[in-house]
């Protein structure tokens, strides 16, 4: 640890994502982790790569990673990822859900995101195994 140029705290994706980034630049990096590497949310979601709904704060980095650092993942490290570009489909039942699902929209639209709300049957349409209730 003496040696490292940079120290990081936490090896989640963001650490990690950190570190190899900064070591593929010839610096000298330390991971510091507190149980294992991806002990926090890391390993524990849903596997999307989700930028619409994310904390503004977190927008510019979600944005340029999938344009520019997901896509090529694969490739990169010389093994699968599971990388794929889907879209997302949010559903929303009662109006509150509807209001929240409004705000999501205006704030992705707000970062060029291409969103949009649905209407039942176009829901249908994208995914026809969606329930009627
Ligand atoms: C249930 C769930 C589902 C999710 N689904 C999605 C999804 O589908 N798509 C999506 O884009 N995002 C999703 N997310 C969000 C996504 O998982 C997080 O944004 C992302 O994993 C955060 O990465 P991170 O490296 O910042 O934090 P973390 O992965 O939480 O890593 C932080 C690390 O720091 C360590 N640490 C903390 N304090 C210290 C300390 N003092 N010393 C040493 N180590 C420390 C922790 O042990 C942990 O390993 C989901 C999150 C959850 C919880």
């Amino acid at each position: 640890m003496k040696n490292a140029d940079v120290i990081i705290v936490g090896g989640g994706i963001i650490g990690c994502a950190t570190a190899y980034n900064l070591a593929q630049k010839g610096i000298q990096v330390t991971v510091i982790e507190r149980e294992e590497i991806g002990a926090g949310g890391s390993s524990r979601n849903g596997g999307g790569v989700r930028q619409s709904a994310r904390d503004m704060r977190e927008m510019p980095l979600a944005l340029y990673s999938v344009r520019n650092l997901w896509p090529g993942l694969s490739d990169e490290l010389g093994m699968d990822v599971e990388y794929v570009q889907k879209g997302n489909l949010r559903l929303g039942k009662t109006p509150a859900h509807m209001k929240r699902l409004d705000d999501i929209v205006q704030q992705g639209k707000s970062v060029g995101l291409g969103l949009d709300v649905l209407s039942q049957e176009e829901v249908k349409e994208v995914c026809p195994y969606v329930s009627d209730e």
